[in-house]
């Protein structure tokens, strides 16, 4: 196979913004897990290099995610562009409860460092901490 021209169409792997100028407005990519022999079936990433880092690192992914080529062709089939605001999809077994609040999940946010931050909160506190990093973002390097 000729590699020399496949990474040319694929954006780097940690690269989470790669793909955000095809999103709707408002709205961001989720990243799941839907191979059913994977322990985190039905888990859902936010950031795309976490993700992609997942196909890498789990053993169940081993024969099928071998390549960037593959990984990619794998997010490419699994994401869904979601409103940020809802609740990620959870495995399938996952009961939803009607208050928000009673929500605790895991997600990634990366600091002004780049450097990604797993946390554990409520929708109200992944929201906070969403809309802190947009912010930052926009303000770029002024500190207010
Ligand atoms: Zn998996």
């Amino acid at each position: 196979m000729d590699s020399s021209n496949l990474n040319t169409s694929i954006p780097s792997e940690f690269d989470d913004e790669a793909d955000d100028a095809l999103l709707p407005l408002g709205e961001v990519w989720a990243y799941p897990c839907k191979l059913t022999s994977c322990p985190y079936n039905g888990r859902s990433w936010q950031l795309r290099s976490q993700f992609l880092l997942h196909l890498q690192e789990q053993d169940a992914h081993q024969a099928h995610a071998v390549t960037a080529v593959a990984r990619r062709a794998i997010e490419l089939e699994w994401r869904y562009s979601t409103d940020p605001n809802l609740p990620p999809r959870r495995a399938p077994h996952f009961r939803p409860r009607t208050d928000s609040e009673e929500q605790v999940w895991t997600y990634g946010i990366k600091d002004g460092a780049g450097n990604i931050i797993n946390r554990t909160g409520t929708q109200r506190q992944m929201e906070q901490d969403l809309a802190r990093l947009r912010n930052s973002e926009s303000i770029g390097e002024t500190t207010v």
